[in-house]
């Protein structure tokens, strides 16, 4: 099939030629609305008109950035991308992955269950809404689609094969490069117009201790073919609700460093406690972020290791290499270095959040200038002892101590 743009007049008849819609559907008359309210691509619900719940949700990707036009060219083969890795997500955490109906490399367009009674989980922490299932629920995402897509558990061959299939998703991971690790830590004409001449921005612009500590973490993201990694699991790469959580999004997915999306997504919770902070909410729910940060990284460790001590055989080790004592020296070592590139990888996270392209609502969206400054000194203050000190982590209890400022 050759490619062509999706809209409302011909995704009907591209959506009848899917069988699997079809039968969903069952000859419905259907309506379609547009609510992409990303920036990359274009999302569609596709509602029955009979029966309005029963619905679905497309997604396609086009040649360019949907949030400014087709002036910023973008390789749409980044949904090929996104498509595999929510087929390698949906064979290990079904539960946490949308539901496919359909995937189409060549047109760059999946079908997939509509998350009609989940919202966007920074939408909900922004509201001061708690999660009581969601430490549990990702930490079970993270540690089976990390674990099942590493040296510790496949074989050499299928590791090189699955590192084969994502390691073209170049321009995407370019654009982590770029933004994450590089422009939003100097002057740069992509940084937000809130950068300049911000005293904040100034002192980080110059802190070349940080700057030196962000390439060796830098290098780690080029370099660290540790496992399948989302990409960019932020709090709005997550729909949930009390009961659920699913995660969505994965067009950055590539084979790189363990701690990358962990560290991404305690970035996020800690901009949310920091948001919360600066704005003087309720004390309970700042600390119940801070329990659920201790409480994501706690239940990946044991979550992780439960994985590895069932398994015998990897690319990595033979049941008679090596005795069970030096063995487990070597897993606890393992998780500590996961845990300080979280560490590591959540600071830069958080700092290209102040002052780059690409701010976060939580601390963007504060209308009072002086919390938002508040917020956004507070945040620098974790995030820059997180780049320049994640090496010196022993525990997460010393994570914890950092975001608490105790230390
Ligand atoms: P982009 O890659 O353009 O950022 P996203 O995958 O983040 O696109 O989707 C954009 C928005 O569409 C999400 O923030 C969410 O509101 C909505 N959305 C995406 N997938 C689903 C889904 N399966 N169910 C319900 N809403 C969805
Ligand atoms: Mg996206």
């Amino acid at each position: 099939m050759n490619y062509y743009i999706l809209d409302k007049t011909n995704i009907i008849e591209y959506l009848n030629s899917i069988e699997n819609v079809k039968a969903y559907f069952g000859g419905d008359n259907l309506s379609i609305d547009e609510i992409g309210d990303g920036n990359l691509n274009f999302v569609f619900i596709i509602k029955s008109e009979k029966n309005k719940n029963k619905a679905l949700i497309l997604k396609q990707a086009v040649p360019y950035l949907r949030c400014v036009g087709e002036e910023f060219p973008l390789n749409r083969e980044r949904m090929t991308y996104e498509i595999r890795a929510l087929q390698s997500f949906s064979e290990k955490t079904p539960l946490h992955t949308p539901l496919i109906y359909d995937a189409n490399e060549q047109m760059s367009a999946v079908v997939m269950q509509y998350l009609d009674e989940h919202i966007i989980m920074r939408k909900g922490l922004i509201n001061e809404v708690i999660y009581p299932k969601f430490a549990d629920h990702i930490s079970t995402f993270l540690a089976h689609n990390l674990f099942k897509t590493s040296s510790l558990y496949l074989n050499s061959t299928s590791k090189r094969k699955c590192m084969d299939k994502f390691n073209s998703n170049t321009e995407l991971c370019k654009l982590t490069e770029d933004f994450v690790f590089t422009f939003a830590f100097i002057e740069h004409e992509t940084n937000d117009i809130y950068a300049k001449g911000h005293e904040s921005a100034k002192k980080l612009f110059e802190d070349e201790k940080f700057k030196k500590a962000v390439l060796g973490l830098k290098y780690k993201f080029m370099t660290q073919s540790d496992a399948l990694l989302h990409g960019d699991l932020h709090t709005g790469s997550i729909m949930l609700n009390k009961k659920q959580t699913y995660v969505i999004d994965p067009e950055f997915s590539f084979v790189g460093p363990f701690g990358f999306d962990i560290g991404a997504l305690i970035g996020n919770l800690i901009m949310s406690y920091t948001s919360h902070m600066a704005q003087e909410t309720e004390i309970t729910y700042c600390e119940w972020i801070l329990d659920l940060i201790e409480e994501v990284l706690t239940k990946f460790e044991s979550k992780f290791l439960d994985l590895w001590n069932e398994q015998n055989e990897s690319a990595l080790i033979t049941s008679t290499f090596i005795k069970e004592k030096e063995l487990n020296e070597f897993k606890k070592e393992f998780m500590l270095n996961i845990l300080r590139d979280t560490v590591g990888f959540s600071g830069c996270k958080m700092t290209r959040r102040m002052f780059g392209i690409a701010g976060v609502e939580d601390i963007r969206e504060i209308k009072d200038l002086k919390k938002r400054d508040k917020a956004i000194k507070h945040t620098l203050k974790i995030s820059k002892r997180f780049v320049k000190h994640y090496k010196e982590i022993e525990n997460i209890q010393d994570v914890i101590t950092i975001i608490k400022g105790d230390k």
